[in-house]
């Protein structure tokens, strides 16, 4: 482009010139020479055509070298200048071209927006509605989830709460408590009916359209609490007995090993007592299982209510309870254990109808004095109270014999 300007420029400056030194006879040579450039232009295109133009141009020059000086000089540039008009020609074209090219391409745009302006206007109710449906599916998504990993109550109902303030952000506090205590008391109840729920709620309040998507967020913060209470009561069960409610064996066995490796890690110590209950199956015989049954919750519970909250007290067979004392040593151990003995066999236990008497037999054995590990403190402790049982029952005997308390 800019060899074509420059051409042209030159082309003009010499013509100038060529023209005020003898412009007669320079006349014909340029209505001579530009005609087959022209044409030579329509049919090799613009590259052939300034080709031809240039080589005329040294043509020119060579005339005007052998000394047709004047004709020379003005027709080989003015030859040139000839191309102008057909290259702008070709221009033209080109932009046309071009032109016609965009306006297709517009018009099948415009084709595909009024397509799609469609399509919108034929979805845009159904996306409105699907809009709630999925704020509402990742509400209840996100609220799961929290409940999944909630495993304390007051938290579930925290969540619980949240959850109900965003599902229904337009009902007044007032009836919010009001859906919270009813989730509430059919949860503790154990009885979640969500149909009952979202048909005592208010109808049509505090600008709610529907209680529909309410209603399906309450049904799920239920079941969430539901979920929560269920696995809480679960595990409460996979560590207390059902009838003592003190820790199950598997449990407790835990427990003590975990103490076990406490004292030997701080050079401390420890006294387990594995306490049984005297003439037991008398008991049974004589009054029956029920009362066999309350007796034993009785035993237990004053058991726990003799120890520290420190201590750990676990059913560990029928009627064998185990009891862990940390950092308690002989003597302290042994004087624990007379107390549960006195508290125990201090009043007769109601049961129904009947009043029993009962005592225990107790085994006390140390760590590390008795014994290096669990196995072998229970173990011991188990000798002792047969020890004690053998001695005549409701007494209590450390391992190795030592001080016999009555
Ligand atoms: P000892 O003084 O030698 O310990 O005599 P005992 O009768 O207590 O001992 P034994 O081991 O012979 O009997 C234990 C009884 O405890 C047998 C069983 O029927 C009773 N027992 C164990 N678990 C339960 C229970 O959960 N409920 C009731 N009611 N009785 C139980
Ligand atoms: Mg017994
Ligand atoms: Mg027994």
């Amino acid at each position: 482009m800019f060899f074509l300007k420059f051409t042209i420029v030159g082309g003009w400056i010499l013509l100038l010139l060529g023209t005020l030194w003898m412009p007669q006879q320079a006349v014909p040579w340029v209505s001579g020479m530009s005609l087959p450039l022209v044409g030579a232009g329509f049919f090799l295109g613009p590259r052939g055509a300034f080709g031809i133009g240039f080589l005329s141009a040294l043509v020119c020059v060579g005339l005007a070298a052998a000394g047709q000086i004047a004709v020379g000089w003005i027709a080989g540039p003015l030859t040139l200048f000839c191309l102008l008009p057909f290259l702008l020609w070709r221009k033209a074209g080109q932009l046309q071209e071009t032109a016609r090219g965009s306006q297709e391409r517009l018009q099948s745009l415009e084709e595909r927006l009024r397509h799609i302006q469609k399509e919108f206007k034929d979805r845009q109710i159904t996306l409105r509605s699907q809009e709630e449906a999925i704020s509402g599916i990742s509400d209840l998504y996100g609220l799961s989830k929290q409940f999944l990993a909630t495993l304390e109550e007051d938290q579930a109902l925290r969540i619980t709460e949240e959850a109900l303030i965003k599902a229904l952000p337009r009902v007044s506090e007032q009836v919010r408590s009001d859906v919270l205590q009813k989730i509430r008391s059919q949860v503790e109840q154990g009885e979640v009916s969500i149909e009952s729920l979202i048909s005592s709620l208010p109808a049509g309040n505090g600008g709610m359209e529907s209680w529909e998507r309410g209603g399906i967020v309450i049904g799920q913060l239920a079941l969430g609490l539901k979920r929560v209470s269920l696995y809480r009561q679960v595990q409460e069960s996979a560590i207390h007995d059902g009838l003592t409610g003190l820790l199950v064996r598997r449990y407790f066995r835990e427990r003590l090993e975990e103490e076990v490796a406490r004292a030997s890690r701080r050079g401390t110590h420890l006294a387990f007592l594995m306490v049984d209950l005297d003439h037991f199956k008398q008991v049974n015989d004589t009054y029956g299982h029920l009362v066999g049954d309350l007796v034993l919750r009785e035993v237990a519970r004053r058991v726990q209510a003799s120890v520290r909250e420190v201590d750990l007290v676990g059913r560990y067979g029928g009627e064998e309870f185990g009891v862990v004392l940390p950092e308690a040593g002989r003597v302290l151990g042994i004087q624990i254990a007379d107390r549960i003995r006195e508290v125990v066999g201090r009043t007769p236990i109601s049961a129904y109808d009947e009043r029993v008497e009962i005592t225990v037999s107790i085994g006390v054995a140390l760590y590390p004095g008795d014994a290096s590990s669990a196995d072998l403190l229970v173990e011991q402790a188990d000798e002792a109270m047969y020890e004690a049982k053998a001695r005549g029952r409701n007494r209590t005997v450390p391992k190795g014999g030592g001080k016999t308390a009555e």
